[in-house]
């Protein structure tokens, strides 16, 4: 007799149920697994149609955590056929006797927390009542097949097939009239098995599909043997990577070669036939329009080179989405399906089914017979199957009607209000962006972990909190705001069913991050958690590290690099270091004219660059100082940021050089700063700028010169100035804050840079000094408006923030960008970090603010 009181319920037993209840029991926690269907095998126990298979290769698409299976299970396929895949569910279940531990045909219809018990009650179709400390949804992303939303779908007499509950027995569709709705990925994998049995086949598309041959035959020699020589180096490689797929990153741009160039590079990719292998030919694909088009246009390029009718060839074609923000799919044979001369293709689009009727469908105009229709309708992915169950969390709040604007959740695995209650790869977690074995396995292990630890501390709940779960809902977005996938209405944006809202549902910042982020999460103590128990309440607000996903990619390859650390160089070779770097990056855009000069500098005459916009002018000017730490860079070493501002703000950016230390220490590049403001103010109507609309802007140690020119002009009477923009400024030679610890290491400006910058150009008792460290002023009253800019993660944040404090507290208005997610050079990185693009059109109106009404 099943226990009615348990550690653990957990719903469904797909693979993701299967796995968790192993590791429950290998851990001593009672358990009930609670599986609608009479098999285990979750998606390949419904999902029955003809073509059914694995995309991802079976080499990959397996559980890691028994490795004794390597040598157990052979796949015979490399995408493996569905009846292999539950075969191969079947066998692990009988392997490690999980039979025993699932209750088939048994609905969860409900759940309730009981705050007073402290426990979860699970109402099942059975009429029992479960009660359990923890309840897991492992209910599938993909497991509840959508409503087809057309009229009179149940008048139809004939035979009707769904491909997500596809019957057990033989389906034959000789001499028959079929009409198939829907070519997403289940029709294209059906289709030429119906059409080879079909009298006639109907195709009712409403969106064309990008797919590609998936090349099948045996298991691909190259994944296999690099499995086999090093399965842990493998495993751990597919664990960090950004699909959950061993691959090697792209780092040539789409727009960077030629066209025939690209592709040829994407013919390499098609013949590997591997799903993730075309978007990962180059860097930009998921993230840059006009790079996705080569994409878009050799897969287009494809189609017609197969399917014979121009006409049908050009209705297969996907127009008008980015290729990736709907679901890719693999195919054997689809697009020569339509070369058959009793196969159709409707573009409903053009021809709109009007109604189901009795023996066929209405549309546009027509009227025709069918034997059998295939609803090919897809699913209410990633949040069908959690709110289908009627869960109420405290205070009587349902999940439903909580995530009715969208799906609010903390790391994808819990959601506030609703303690104890974990889902397994539910939304805000990479899902169905990745391979999904490797994203179950994580999921069920951090579950198995936090169980663990909870149990081992005496802890009885766990619950995120509020402000841990608004960190993730920003973080998802700020990932998703620089991809293109919210320009597409797929089911990834839950567009293909009505009523639901459209936000991307899967965490888009990769599968290797998101792991990393999940561990820091738990080693840190449950950091965005509070749990209770014993007496004991532990609250851990955090947060964890939520980088901007670009910002994080650049990190790593960087580290790939294993660059040399600028501190472990003289000057002279770090500036040629930087100078190579130099000539890697995006150039930045267009601006009306760039002119080169020289100013006379304090000691000597200095070179300057006008950005000047192609908008008629006199335009405001603003003189920018270079970052570089007073050793590095020069007038022109901030060209591309300059570009962007220049042609943003439409202001005209003048950009002068100062003398660098240690050839010329404190305060040579203050007064070089000073001077050259002095200059362009008195030389402002010659270089085609307003004179009495000036502002001073720098980055970093020339956010420093700003900031010090600024007061300086304030003490001497003038020149006036209209504001002064701070990108991530050194203020404060002391270097005592907070920021410097936390992020002293591993964000490229480290602490150990800032010291050899600071040991070049001051002394300690010189750092002491307000023209080298503004904030030390004894007073900032008076000075022009400020716009500061700090990244999350610059050991240079704190005395920033700290600098737009004293402004404001001495009367300054001050407006501050706090860069979440980016470091301290990663803002001025055009063209290459998509996410900095916000940051730098606030830096841009906050510059044209200055000047309004001058
Ligand atoms: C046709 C198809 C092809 C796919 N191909 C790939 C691929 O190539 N690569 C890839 O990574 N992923 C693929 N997927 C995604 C696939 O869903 C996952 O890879 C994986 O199988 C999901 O396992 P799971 O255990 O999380 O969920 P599922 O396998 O969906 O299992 C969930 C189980 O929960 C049960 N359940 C749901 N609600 C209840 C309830 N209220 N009460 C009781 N039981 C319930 C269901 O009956 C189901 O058995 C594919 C999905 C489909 C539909």
């Amino acid at each position: 007799m099943a226990k009615s009181n348990v550690d653990v319920v957990v719903v469904g037993a797909g693979f993701a149920g299967m796995y968790l209840l192993h590791e429950l029991r290998q851990n001593g926690f009672s358990s009930r697994v609670l599986e609608a269907g009479d098999d285990v095998g979750g998606t390949w126990y419904w999902n029955r149609y003809p073509g059914a298979r694995c995309d991802i290769a079976t080499t990959d698409y397996q559980y890691t955590w028994d490795p004794e299976l390597f040598e157990e299970w052979q796949w015979s396929e490399k995408h493996a056929a569905q009846p292999e895949i539950l075969r191969y569910a079947q066998f692990v279940a009988k392997k490690h006797d999980l039979y025993s531990g699932i209750d088939f045909e048994v609905r969860v219809e409900k759940a309730a927390w009981d705050d007073a018990a402290k426990k979860w009650s699970i109402h099942t179709s059975t009429g029992e009542t479960i009660t359990s400390r923890h309840y897991v949804m492992a209910t599938g992303c993909l497991s509840v097949p959508k409503d087809p939303d057309i009229s009179g779908t149940d008048r139809f007499t004939g035979d009707v097939y769904v491909t997500g509950r596809w019957p057990h027995e033989e389906v034959d569709f000789t001499g028959k009239r079929v009409a198939v709705i829907g070519t997403g990925s289940s029709a294209i994998q059906s289709m030429p098995h119906i059409a080879a049995q079909a009298k006639e086949l109907v195709v009712f598309q409403r969106t064309a599909n990008f797919s590609m041959p998936a090349q099948n035959g045996p298991q691909p020699a190259d994944r296999r043997a690099r499995l086999k020589a090093d399965r842990i180096a493998y495993q751990s490689e597919a664990r960090m990577s950004p699909t959950g797929v061993p691959m090697e990153m792209a780092t040539v741009s789409a727009l960077s070669v030629s066209r025939e160039e690209a592709f040829s590079m994407l013919e390499k990719s098609w013949q590997k036939g591997e799903l993730l292998q075309i978007g990962a030919t180059f860097s930009d694909v998921g993230i840059n329009r006009a790079a996705n088009e080569v994409v878009c246009d050799f897969m287009r390029s494809k189609i017609h080179e197969v399917v014979k009718d121009p006409e049908t060839a050009e209705t297969l074609s996907p127009r008008g989405h980015a290729y990736g923000t709907k679901r890719p799919c693999m195919d054997t044979n689809y697009f020569e399906v339509f070369n058959m001369p009793h196969v159709r293709l409707v573009d409903i689009r053009k021809k709109p089914i009007t109604s189901i009727t009795e023996t066929g469908i209405d549309f546009a105009g027509e009227s025709q017979e069918f034997d059998a229709i295939v609803y090919a309708t897809g699913f209410d992915a990633m949040t069908g199957a959690i709110v289908n169950v009627d869960i109420t969390g405290k205070n009587g709040i349902t999940l439903k009607k909580k995530w009715e604007s969208g799906p609010l959740t903390y790391l994808g695995l819990t959601t506030v209000g609703f303690p104890n209650f974990y889902m397994i790869t539910g939304p805000g977690s990479p899902s169905v962006l990745s391979n999904m074995m490797v994203s179950i396995e994580q999921h069920v292990e951090w579950i198995r972990d936090a169980l663990l630890d909870m149990r081992a501390k005496g802890f009885d709940t766990i619950e995120p909190m509020p402000e841990a779960e608004e960190d993730w809902r920003v973080h998802c977005t700020d990932c998703a705001d620089i991809t293109l996938f919210q320009d597409t209405n797929s089911w990834y944006m839950g567009a293909n069913v009505p009523g639901k809202p459209r936000v991307l549902f899967p965490y888009i910042g990769g599968v290797g991050r998101y792991r990393r982020i999940c561990t820091e999460a738990l080693q840190r103590g449950f950091v965005g958690f509070e749990m209770q128990g014993n007496g004991k309440h532990q609250m851990n607000p955090g947060p964890v590290r939520l980088m901007q996903p670009d910002v994080e990619m650049m990190l790593d390859a960087m580290a790939m690099l294993e660059l040399p650390p600028i501190e472990a160089m003289s000057p002279a070779e770090a500036r040629g270091f930087m100078d190579a770097s130099a000539t890697m990056r995006a150039p930045g855009p267009d601006v009306g004219e760039i002119v080169d000069g020289t100013f006379p500098g304090a000691a000597g005459d200095l070179e300057y660059r006008i950005y000047r916009p192609a908008s008629q002018g006199p335009h405001p000017i603003v003189v920018y100082y270079h970052g570089g730490g007073w050793v590095l860079g020069s007038h022109t070493s901030d060209d591309p940021m300059c570009r962007d501002l220049c042609e943003r703000a439409d202001v005209m950016i003048i950009s002068v050089n100062y003398r660098h230390a240690p050839e010329a220490r404190f305060p040579a590049a203050v007064d070089d700063a000073w001077e050259a403001l002095k200059w362009v103010a008195g030389n402002a109507r010659q270089l085609g700028g307003s004179a009495d609309r000036i502002a001073v802007a720098g980055w970093s140690a020339g956010g420093n010169l700003a900031a010090v020119v600024a007061q300086m002009a304030r003490d001497n009477g003038g020149p006036a100035l209209c504001g002064q923009l701070l990108l991530t400024p050194v203020t404060d030679g002391s270097r005592q804050s907070a920021s410097y610890d936390e992020n002293g290491e591993g964000y490229v400006l480290t602490k150990n840079v800032m010291e050899w910058f600071w040991n070049h150009y001051a002394s300690t008792e010189d750092r002491k000094q307000v023209k080298a460290s503004p904030l030390l002023a004894k007073s900032l009253a008076n000075l022009p408006p400020a716009m500061i800019v700090t990244g999350q993660f610059d050991p240079l944040r704190d005395e920033g923030n700290a600098y737009a404090r004293a402004l404001s507290e001495a009367g300054v208005q001050v407006k501050r960008i706090q860069a979440r997610g980016h470091i301290h050079t990663s803002i001025t990185m055009v063209d290459m970090l998509p996410s900095g693009k916000s940051v730098r059109a606030k830096m841009a109106s906050g510059l044209r603010e200055f000047f309004v009404g001058k």
